[in-house]
């Protein structure tokens, strides 16, 4: 991501990036990415909703993820939800696929 160095008009506008992305992963947007050629549909998961008694297995390092720890969720966007797994953050920035 080029980084932009405009000048600020009179205001300060330099909003942080860093918030920005951090309030972003808090609203659990859903976004798309690709790892080797596969195109994933991931999402932001805060962890606390309905399914309380609900625990998942991150599939990258076989641990589970604890309660109310804010992770993500992904799928295989060809293949649909039926592939859909909880990650933890961290492990899938290394996850290279394919989710199986
Ligand atoms: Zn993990």
């Amino acid at each position: 991501m080029p980084r932009s160095n405009r000048p600020s008009r009179g205001k300060k506008a330099a909003e942080p990036i860093e918030d920005l992305n951090l309030n972003t992963l808090r609203m659990g947007v859903r976004r798309t990415e690709f790892k080797r050629g596969v195109e994933y549909t991931v999402q932001t998961s805060v962890g606390a909703n309905a399914e309380d008694t609900k625990t998942w297995m991150c599939p990258y390092c076989n641990l589970q993820i604890a309660k109310g720890l804010s992770h993500l969720v992904a799928f295989d966007s060809v293949r649909g939800v039926e592939t859909r797994r909880h990650f933890h953050t961290a492990c899938w920035s290394s996850f290279q696929g394919p989710l199986l």
